[in-house]
């Protein structure tokens, strides 16, 4: 499907930022879900200090991302293995992907999720998939381990 999503190519833009304009807000194209994956349309969405860390570059991550991680929206559509929600569902995005099975998703901290972890440093969701791509076609990177559309 068609979206826009705000794209980070480079970090360490010049500031002030309202000059250097470093996010670019883009026609993007995203797939829809694989097996385990939700396609939420977000209703809206922060930019955060985890946004802007990367930004920054005092929180190095792979070029291009998509940023804007903490969201809300409705699930509109479900891969076939997702269990425990419904197209329609009103839900909000994690600000790090869990995976429920490892040692510390099982202990309580979910946050400091081991898979979510190597995800976030390498711009996938848990999968290691991507589904976003720019009018080129080249792939974005996640950031935080999520995407989502808007209208
Ligand atoms: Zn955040
Ligand atoms: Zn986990």
């Amino acid at each position: 499907m068609k979206t826009r999503a705000a794209v980070l190519y480079e970090m360490e833009a010049g500031r002030p930022y309202s000059a250097s304009r470093p996010l670019a807000i883009e026609d993007v194209t995203l797939d829809g879900p694989a097996t385990d994956e939700a396609l939420v349309e977000i209703a809206a969405a922060g930019l955060c200090h985890s946004d802007l860390s990367v930004i920054n570059g005092s929180r190095p991550r792979v070029m291009p991302m998509v940023l804007g991680h903490e969201a809300s929206g409705i699930v509109r559509e479900l891969g076939p293995g997702v269990q425990g929600l419904q197209v329609g569902d009103h839900v909000v995005c994690s600000y790090v992907p869990m995976c429920g099975v490892c040692a510390m998703c099982r202990s309580g901290t979910p946050s400091l999720c081991e898979p979510g972890g190597r995800a976030n440093a390498s711009g996938t969701l848990l999968t290691g998939a991507r589904r976003f791509r720019n009018a080129e076609g080249r792939p974005l990177n996640h950031h935080l381990g999520v995407s989502g559309f808007s209208r």
